[in-house]
């Protein structure tokens, strides 16, 4: 199970955009990475072509988890998640308020 969903509002802790906050836009759990909404942005520079106008296009690129702390929204600290059972359902659990997180 993959600690991280789409729309979880991470933090930034390492690399170029450190200290920044965004929520979670696309998760990529076989390389253990996530694009984050305004981080590791990079632009892009097209030529005009049948399916897209000219211009400078902003990327997401993924970002490694390694890099990223989730943060509760409930206590709204900077946190990591423990996977928990409610009765049959796993659970993902914020360790600092053991509230649950949306999964
Ligand atoms: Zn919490």
């Amino acid at each position: 199970m993959f600690k991280f969903r789409i729309g979880d509002e991470v933090l930034v802790t390492a690399g170029r955009d450190k200290g920044k906050k965004g929520k979670i836009e696309k998760v990529f759990p076989k390389i253990d990475k996530v694009t984050v909404e305004n981080i590791n942005i990079y632009k892009r520079h097209r030529k005009v072509s049948k399916s897209q106008a000219a211009g400078i296009y902003e990327i997401s690129r993924p970002i490694s988890c390694a890099k990223i702390a989730v943060i509760c929204p409930k206590c709204t600290k900077v946190t990591r998640i423990n996977f928990g059972y409610d009765g049959k359902n796993k659970q993902r659990l914020c360790v600092k308020c053991q509230g649950s997180l949306t999964t």
